[in-house]
């Protein structure tokens, strides 16, 4: 009742939510008479949860943020969905981002941006721009995200609050309306390390209906950020600060924090070197070919018949007549920029020159990676960039608004686990500031455990 009525208060300014639960109360209210017949429910049982409106839930319409599929209801819970609510997590709304996670700064929402509770003016960072703004205003305690080059994380440094992007394939896609399929991971937003090692808990298992989905049993990821928080590994623990990922380019105000954080590191008995990465600089171009490449063809299926809206052309039209007026009329500037890329990058002739040429780029910086952890156990970068930005900023210049993500994108091209952690706010403008920490692949305990002792 306590977050319906925060909801109530605050989210006609923060607009983190696309859709709010009719009958979370009731669940709530299962759960207690539940608790109280002596039931041994998990730690979370009872916990309300914001849930990304990319992931498909059969009480609540899934838009992904576009027109295209305004209202629609999903016959099933995305697996993430499931296993929340069987731990007893109370799905409270869905939340608002980019249309089809496609941003950094929840602008291309069909349904309008969502506002920064820190500054009203300023983006809540995207695409997962809603769960984190839904958390950073006490709106709702837990958040899912989804994370293709940073959605989770970056929304979590602009509005200080903590994100995780698990390894590929640890949590499941199944339900997660895919943007990039290679490069898609489910994750927590939260307030706390310990909250998104719980929520991570929960959500972390094999799910045979995702082909890529690992089927490792994990190590208990609040364990793991409850030995961090009691200062356990970080003797001796060697971190590496990623030379390309700092410096020039960052706010001033981001990297004083980020050099603080990593000097209270060093103190609590760290080992801190500099590493190279030298393949990063060409992160954020690869990105740019496989992203829409994957995206194009991933969003051929709305197509004006098999989902969502239909747009009749006057005087009634051919198949491809419909499916052209569908397309126009129900995906945004943005979505239609990414898929004439993708079907651009991909198209004979062009394929060896442009996806194929991102492909072999994305292998040099899973090597640069695995160079860089022969060395150190964690690599540390600012979170991104800048601060949050002003609405309008980067709107008109996309490839402004694409270079926002050079610090979270590398993560996603390598598969390997990654995590923001609030570090303060950056003196000249009094917004939050994030670290990253990332770990090798099906390290993510390790994220927990450096994540809590930063916190
Ligand atoms: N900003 C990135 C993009 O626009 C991140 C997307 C994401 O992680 N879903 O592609």
């Amino acid at each position: 009742q306590a977050h319906l009525d925060r909801i109530e208060a605050v989210d006609t300014d923060v607009h983190a939510f696309l859709a709010v639960s009719s009958d979370a109360l009731d669940t709530a209210r299962r759960i207690d008479e539940r608790r109280a017949a002596g039931e041994k429910l998990g730690p979370l049982a009872g916990v309300p949860l914001a849930v990304k409106d990319v992931l498909v839930t059969t009480d609540m319409p899934s838009t992904s943020g576009s027109k295209i599929l305004e209202g629609y209801m999903s016959p099933f819970d995305a697996t993430v969905v499931r296993l929340s609510r069987e731990a007893g997590l109370i799905p409270i709304g869905k939340t608002n981002m980019d249309e089809f996670a496609m941003g950094s700064s929840t602008e291309h929402s069909a349904y309008g941006p969502t506002r920064n509770p820190w500054d009203l003016d300023r983006i809540p960072g995207g695409s997962g721009g809603g769960s984190a703004a839904a958390v950073a205003a006490f709106e709702a305690p837990l958040a899912l995200g989804s994370d293709t080059g940073g959605s989770i994380r970056q929304p979590a440094h602009v509005t200080g609050t903590v994100g995780v992007k698990p390894t590929y394939g640890a949590v499941s896609r199944y339900g997660a309306i895919a943007l990039a399929s290679s490069l898609d991971q489910v994750g927590p937003v939260t307030r706390t390390v310990l909250d998104a090692g719980l929520l991570h808990d929960v959500i972390a298992h094999h799910d045979p209906h995702d082909s890529t989905s690992l089927k490792d049993v994990w190590p208990s990821m609040a364990d793991a950020a409850r030995s961090g928080a009691r200062g356990e590994g970080l003797a001796g623990l060697k971190v590496g600060v990623v030379r390309e990922l700092t410096g020039n380019g960052f706010q001033a105000g981001v990297q004083s924090r980020f050099d603080e954080t990593v000097a209270l590191l060093t103190q609590q008995g760290a080992e801190v070197i500099e590493v190279s990465a030298p393949h990063f600089e060409y992160a954020v171009a690869a990105y740019y070919l496989i992203l829409p490449a994957e995206a194009s063809s991933n969003l051929a299926k709305f197509d004006s018949v098999r989902f969502g809206m239909r747009v009749q052309p006057e005087g009634g039209g051919t198949v491809e007549q419909v499916m052209a007026a569908t397309r126009e009329a129900g995906f945004g500037p943005e979505v239609k920029r990414r898929i004439i890329l993708g079907t651009y990058a991909l198209s004979a002739g062009y394929y060896d020159a442009y996806y194929g040429s991102a492909q072999k780029v994305r292998t040099l910086i899973q090597r640069d990676f695995n160079t860089a952890f022969e060395k150190v156990d964690v690599l540390v970068t600012p979170s991104a960039p800048t601060t949050a930005f002003k609405f309008g900023e980067k709107l008109e210049d996309p490839m402004a608004m694409y270079l926002n993500d050079i610090t979270t994108i590398p993560a996603n091209l390598a598969g390997i686990p990654g995590i923001s952690v609030p570090i303060g706010l950056a003196p000249e403008d009094g917004l939050p500031v994030g670290i990253q920490v990332m770990a090798p692949q099906r390290e993510d305990a390790r994220l927990y455990r450096v994540g809590a002792a930063i916190e």
